[in-house]
């Protein structure tokens, strides 16, 4: 039988790639972005409770209300703006069932969606399985910011949705309040979405603040924004998440969501939603991994890696450049092998396949991973 590929360069990420490879050869793994500690114990015994209790069937198609209208409070607090849970708030099977399902409900085929690389690597299939052009706007190193005015230049009668990512991986970088203006600006009075992936809505360092879609009415009003809980509650296997958007998109949203997944994990929603009213649990998260990104940055210093800075997030980038001219792919394969610790080569986030002399890690790790990893890239020269 012939089988035409709808994807035919789309192989196995690179996260489950470098993840096989370091487990392949007990290398300490920086490269897939989970934390190696567990999630709390109260939110555990919450979903035993709640399972306990037989919340065990379907939840209703766009969540729990009492999770939704806890998310709601979440972000009039945080972001101060008010959202109707019942019309605009969507539970998801994580941010990624999420972005899949906003880009699937209005890319048609032919439209084009602009993707700012390196880009995390969910975006591009998405667009493309649905018939959509994927146009790439490319961030250079080190600075990884956007010239709006380059990127506006990308536009055309077929451009439908501009995807957008803070704080941003694999980079680290986030998003300024100048960014979010200019984005208006550029989307106001055209017939463009914003899409905004938030997964590390909660991991932003040094006192700066987390510049959500939703603190800009404006944009959110032609705006769909995808957050992951997984990051914020040391839980990436649950795979929950929600997506915000205005009530007329949403319906959009909804029309694929329910026939994607329906509805996600019953007894997980419930204790999520009793987690979340402790808001200490989640505001101390910025503070939490500032202190692992300090911690892995001190435990290199001395190597011949040079640090990009990282503001949010729970990567650190590092240029090699200094140790070899490799390719990055190449690289980090040795490193892994070699030297025992697994990390991203950041080409992976590029469709030019540029090769920037840069590898992403994680730190969302125990000290003692750390200190450890750290001690092995010192060691590199
Ligand atoms: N977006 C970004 C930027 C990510 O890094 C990830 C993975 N951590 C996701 C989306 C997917 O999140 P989830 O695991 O909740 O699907
Ligand atoms: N988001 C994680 C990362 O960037 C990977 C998740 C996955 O493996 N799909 O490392």
């Amino acid at each position: 039988m012939n089988i035409h590929s709808k994807l035919p360069h789309v192989g196995t990420t690179i996260f489950t790639i470098m993840t096989a490879l370091a487990n392949e050869h007990g290398a300490i793994n920086l490269s897939q972005g989970f934390p190696n500690f567990d999630c709390s114990d109260r939110l555990k015994k919450l979903v035993g409770k709640f399972m306990n209790k037989g919340f065990n069937q379907y939840a209703p198609m766009a969540g729990i209300p009492v999770l939704r209208k806890v998310l709601a409070e979440k972000i009039e607090t945080l972001y101060g703006f008010s959202v109707d849970p019942d019309a605009e708030i969507t539970i998801t099977a994580g941010a990624t069932q999420a972005l899949y399902c906003a880009i699937s409900a209005f890319v048609r085929p032919d439209d084009e969606v602009i993707l700012i690389e390196p880009a995390y690597d969910c975006y591009r299939p998405a667009v493309e399985v649905n018939g959509g052009i994927a146009v790439t706007y490319e961030m250079d190193a080190p600075k990884f910011a956007v010239d709006w005015r380059l990127l506006e230049r990308l536009i055309s009668w077929r451009t439908r949705m501009i995807v957008v990512n803070t704080p941003h991986n694999p980079t680290g970088k986030i998003f300024k309040k100048e960014d979010w203006q200019q984005l208006q600006r550029i989307a106001e009075d055209r017939d463009i979405l914003v899409l905004c992936d938030e997964a590390y809505e909660h991991l932003v360092f040094d006192g700066k603040q987390h510049e959500s879609l939703l603190s800009y009415p404006k944009v959110y009003s032609r705006g769909l924004a995808a957050f992951s809980f997984g990051k914020t509650l040391h839980t990436t296997g649950w795979k929950l998440g929600c997506l915000v958007a205005p009530p007329e998109l949403t319906r959009e949203f909804r029309k694929v969501h329910q026939f994607n997944v329906f509805s996600v994990n019953t007894p997980m929603q419930h204790a999520v939603a009793e987690f979340f009213q402790t808001p200490e649990e989640y505001l101390q998260l910025n503070d939490f991994f500032q202190k692992k990104r300090n911690f892995f940055l001190s435990a290199i210093e001395g190597s011949a890696f040079k640090p990009i800075h990282s503001e949010g997030t729970y990567f650190q980038m590092l240029d090699y450049s200094a140790i070899s001219d490799e390719a990055d792919t190449d690289f980090v394969k040795r490193l892994t092998i070699e030297h025992g610790v697994a990390a991203i080569p950041v080409s992976a986030f590029y469709s030019s396949h540029r090769d920037a002399k840069i590898i992403r890690l994680c730190f969302a790790k125990t000290e003692e991973t750390l200190e450890k990893a750290g001690a092995l890239l010192r060691k590199i020269k």
